[in-house]
């Protein structure tokens, strides 16, 4: 069996196909003065029939992939027009008197280089789309075949050392079952493109390329990153059961995506919602039956760049959101940076204990700049769909006031300019710090809404850093102390006609379903995928069960017990 990087679930088992890398051989004579001209025109006129190919793949991709898909061939065609990149090329054949693809592959040896000594993955995966364009330019320049994957006309199982971004947007999916390759990431275009395909693959199996042959039988599970070539029939039928179980499970998933979030017995709905930290995510949500952005994390706006966001540039952000989700709720977060997320061009001090210290809020509250300029560009989307606006780390009454002063500002500086914006935009915070989630019944008069932030409220009660993987064990969603905190908040906000969601992990994590349903929790806001399982959990108990399994897991000492507990009801009301 072959180890590799779980890219997209699925199971499948098949004929293997190995796309075989074509023998590119570079020519590194010299070239004759008088002929240096003809490389010129060569490498042109190549680039030319690459930027023709690829408008074609382009238009195919975003057919059937959609419009981001296409993006990714937008930018390899901005390559292609990029000048200064073609001149370096046309340069160095003249003054170095080299063929065209000797100039190509020493000016792209130089970017991919460079892309790859970033720290950045993303940046580094970059590094392959040149290479992917270059390649074909190279193909184009010695009049090599660009094999097609979309003649591919019956079942396989693609195998290749990499699959580039052309060769996953030509593949036809009818007859490409799954893919496994050598290469690639978690963040490669190969594992984003299997995704949004949905067909299962895994990557980064190093060398299947070479271990798999055409014709033979193979094994690929996306689910748990593994491959088997040439399984034994006992193997074989293992995994036949493991796909028909698999497919079963996605099909009922399936079913649910327009229905209610709904106890078994009707007698309780709550709202599901997923986390986003961009709005590209806003398709992945509503593909998974989202009723709404429970948390929208603004930090990737400021992060990856040079200064702070203009008001426009998040206006136009928000605004995405808003219209992508409307009528559907969305909740923003104010800036949340500090503790392990910096900003290079805002100046934080060296502390002691970062995540005890400026951060989210506070920062917040010392630069009102920074702040009054993110709440106004939300207060302007906020006319284009339905929008909330949440307040991170807020540990007591008086951050909240001092918060919602400068919304006021916010709000009176576009009353003046003559803006609209939704007089009515509800404010809320995210009850992540143990105080206050005690002292939940004085800061529900201040809000609209609260939303549990697990993960930090985890870490900070338990006092266990979440990414210490030294003390890891220690971090137990289900303490005792977490499920009173947790209690404490959703009741305070009730008994204030309030309501209490949470978008923290433990909100998609299955072990605590019941008792957060049980417990009043109103709205579950988790990733995506998610969003399938916990609904269908949900709808599988009725609301007096979940009540029950709450009233027990509070009244015990143990989380080990409280685990038993959940796992006997849940194969209860799933079988
Ligand atoms: C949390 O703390 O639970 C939370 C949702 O916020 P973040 O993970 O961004 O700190
Ligand atoms: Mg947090």
């Amino acid at each position: 069996m072959l180890k590799g990087v779980a890219a997209s679930p699925g199971i499948e088992i098949g004929k293997v196909y190995v796309l075989k890398d074509q023998e590119i051989t570079i020519n590194t004579n010299i070239v004759p003065q008088e002929k240096v001209e003809e490389e010129v025109e060569k490498f042109d006129s190549a680039v030319k029939d690459s930027h023709d190919q690829l408008e074609q793949i382009k238009e195919k991709a975003e057919k059937e992939l959609g419009k981001e898909k296409g993006e990714i061939f937008a930018a390899h065609l901005m390559i292609l027009d990029d000048n200064v990149f073609l001149n370096e090329v046309r340069e160095k054949i003249k003054s170095n008197c080299v063929t065209a693809e000797n100039s190509l592959s020493q000016v792209v040896d130089k970017y991919v280089a460079m892309f790859n000594g970033m720290e950045d993955e993303y940046l580094k995966e970059r590094a392959a789309d040149i290479k992917d364009i270059s390649i074909r330019i190279l193909k184009n320049i010695l009049g090599l075949d660009i094999k097609s994957l979309a003649e591919i006309d019956e079942e396989v199982i693609l195998i290749a050392k990499d699959l580039t971004p052309s060769d996953t947007a030509q593949m036809n999916k009818e007859m490409v079952k799954a893919f496994a390759t050598d290469m690639g990431g978690r963040t490669s275009h190969t594992a984003i493109m299997a995704r949004s395909l949905e067909i299962p693959a895994v990557v980064g199996l190093i060398d299947i390329s070479k271990k798999a042959k055409d014709g033979e039988l193979v094994i690929i599970d996306g689910n748990k990153g593994e491959v088997l070539v040439n399984p034994d029939d006992l193997t074989l039928k293992e995994y036949k059961r493991l796909q028909d179980e698999y497919y079963h499970y996605v099909d009922e998933l399936k079913k649910l995506k327009d229905k209610p979030c709904q106890t078994k017995d009707e007698k309780r709905r709550v709202d599901i919602a997923a986390n986003i930290g961009t709005p590209k995510d806003c398709e992945g949500a509503l593909n998974n039956g989202a009723e709404g952005i429970g948390l929208y994390r603004t930090e990737f706006l400021y992060m990856d760049r040079s200064s702070l966001p203009t008001e426009d540039e998040q206006f136009e952000a928000y605004k995405a959101v808003a219209v992508a989700m409307s009528p559907r709720p969305v909740i923003i977060r104010t800036l949340d940076i500090g503790g392990d997320k910096k900003l290079s061009y805002l100046e934080m001090p060296n502390e002691m204990n970062p995540f005890l210290g400026w951060r989210a809020i506070r920062l917040c509250l010392d630069r009102k700049d920074i702040l009054k300029t993110q709440l106004k560009a939300i207060l302007r989307a906020s006319h284009y769909g339905k929008l909330r606006v949440m307040y991170p780390m807020i540990s007591n009454a008086e951050e909240i006031r001092k918060a919602n002063a400068v919304l006021q500002e916010a709000k009176d500086e576009l009353d003046k300019e003559e803006v609209p914006y939704d007089k009515n935009l509800e404010v809320g915070i995210m009850v992540e710090i143990p105080s206050a989630a005690v002292i939940a019944d004085i800061l529900a008069k201040e809000v609209d809404f609260f939303s549990i932030g697990t993960n930090d409220l985890i870490q900070y009660s338990l006092a266990v850093d979440r990414m210490n993987e030294h003390i890891s064990y220690l971090y137990e969603p289900l303490h005792p102390a977490v499920l009173r905190l947790i209690k404490n908040v959703i009741d305070a906000s009730h008994e204030a006609g309030k309501w209490t969601g949470m978008c923290g992990e433990m909100a998609g994590d299955l072990a605590a379903t019941p008792i957060l349903l049980g417990m009043g929790l109103d709205e579950f806001s988790m990733s995506a995928v998610s969003i399938p399982r916990v609904k269908k959990i949900i709808r599988s108990m009725t609301y007096e069960d979940a009540q029950e399994v709450a009233r027990k897991a509070l009244g015990m000492d143990k989380p080990e017990e409280i685990k038993e507990l959940v796992k006997c009801f849940l194969n209860k009301v799933t079988n």
